[in-house]
């Protein structure tokens, strides 16, 4: 199937215990990104406009339907199938990457709280691309801190009326769809999902607006002014909105954490096929020590990475309690590696690296929103820092310290 001879710098050693169909539809991505999406990338970069192409391509191959249940037409991988995925579409193309990611976010609360009926009526055109959904959590006075958002849900008989803004929304011009978190004004403590058509009267989506990185996939805003939705509409029960979302983003996190892993090991073959190419005073870079060390923190940081990542989706596979702890890890791991190995990468390529026509200025434009979306880096290291205090009270005390309070060495 595979039908490069040559081996690649970053081996399959993750693959083991995936079934052949599993391998065969990593093996299907491969293909994709070797013939089509990876060559077609800097084309995809050009201009920050919806990459119609790329989403019909990923719709028309199966991939988008990934995480989709099969009973409405998708594959329902395994995160330690999905990651690998995730892994090779970063590597080639972050726009490639965030629609399969952004598919998943987008609908995960459809998948996991609306009613059969809903379900029937929206997964199956959201799983083979003939309708898009966009996930409106961020606000422009909530971020990083989600559960400070304002948007107000009323109950209005049999409907929900919602009011507020929403803010950084990806496929915000192109979704039919849009996953809306509100507060209920019944009771402030209870967030409220709600699915919300694009149609809706009292919606506006505002014009796209222009970014760093991350072309293909653009981001706009939305203004909901008393827009009106039927209670068959809201997914789970009242108050369960915020769960919802933060169950959509822990899945979200570990594909950023995929992706993020996937583009630094891109960068890290395209410096090495410069390195061992370019000629500098007499010899190849790569026969000097300084390029060989750099080379090597960069695949040992990798790699670790990955089996962290690994760990991570198996947790997620076998719903261990402390998955959204090793997601948060791992995420912030990914994400803080893959800029720091695309700079270093670039680096590596000189004044190459930092031409549009090179492949790194985009890998490094693309970078940075991996550790500013699905939570910061500080918010996770926030996450990580409490988790290891509120535990460090009550854990087993180290066998080489004796007795008593510490204060009395
Ligand atoms: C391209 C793009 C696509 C996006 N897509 C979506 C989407 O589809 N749906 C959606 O709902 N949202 C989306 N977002 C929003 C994204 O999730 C937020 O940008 C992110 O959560 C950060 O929020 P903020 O931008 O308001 O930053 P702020 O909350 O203003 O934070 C600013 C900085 O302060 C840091 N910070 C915050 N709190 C602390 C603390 N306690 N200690 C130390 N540092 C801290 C943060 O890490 C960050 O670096 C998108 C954003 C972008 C840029």
């Amino acid at each position: 199937m595979n039908k490069s001879k040559k081996e690649r710098l970053f081996g399959d050693h993750f693959r083991q215990g995936l079934t052949e169909a599993e391998q065969a539809l990593i093996e299907q991505v491969r293909e994709l990104c070797r013939e089509h999406i990876g060559p077609n990338a800097a084309a995809v970069a050009q201009e920050d406009r919806f990459s119609w192409d790329t989403f019909h391509l990923l719709a028309r191959s199966g991939v988008l339907a990934t995480a989709f249940p099969k009973k409405y037409g998708g594959s329902e991988a395994r995160q330690v199938v999905r990651i690998r995925i995730l892994e090779e579409l970063g590597r080639t193309c972050s726009t490639a990457a965030s629609m399969v990611t952004g598919a998943d976010l987008s609908t995960r609360a459809i998948v996991a709280g609306a009613s059969e009926r809903l379900k029937e009526q929206l997964l199956p055109q959201l799983c083979t691309g003939k309708t898009q959904c966009a996930f409106a959590l961020t606000e422009p006075g909530a971020g990083s801190d989600v559960r400070g958002i304002q948007t107000k849900v009323h109950k209005e008989g049999s409907r929900y009326v919602i009011s507020g803004s929403k803010k950084f929304i990806t496929r915000a011009s192109t979704a039919d769809w849009f996953v809306v978190i509100g507060r209920l004004t019944e009771s402030d403590a209870k967030f409220v999902a709600l699915i919300v058509p694009r149609d809706a009267p009292g919606l506006t989506i505002s014009e796209d607006e222009p970014k760093l990185g991350w072309y293909g996939v653009p981001i706009a805003s939305l203004e909901l002014r008393d827009v009106a939705i039927a209670n068959t509409h809201r997914l789970g029960e009242e108050g369960d909105g915020f769960n919802l979302a933060q169950d959509a983003l822990l899945r979200a996190r570990i594909g950023h954490a995929g992706m993020a892993l996937g583009r630094a090991m891109g960068a890290l073959e395209i410096a090495s096929s410069y390195v061992v190419e370019r000629q500098v005073s007499g010899k190849r870079l790569s026969e000097h020590q300084g390029v060989q060390w750099m080379l090597a923190e960069m695949v040992v940081q990798v790699e670790a990475t990955r089996a962290l990542l690994t760990l991570t989706a198996e947790k997620y596979d076998r719903e261990a309690p402390d998955v959204a702890l090793f997601a948060s890890m791992v995420k912030l791991q990914a994400t803080d590696l893959c800029m720091k190995v695309v700079t270093d990468a670039l680096q590596l390529t000189g004044g190459r690296g930092f031409l549009k026509a090179f492949p790194l200025e985009r890998f490094f434009r693309d970078a940075k929103l991996n550790q500013i979306g699905e939570g910061s880096s500080e918010v996770h290291k926030t996450i990580i820092g409490r988790d290891i205090v509120r535990r460090a009270v009550a854990a087993e005390r180290h066998p080489c310290l004796k007795p008593g309070p510490l204060v009395d060495y």
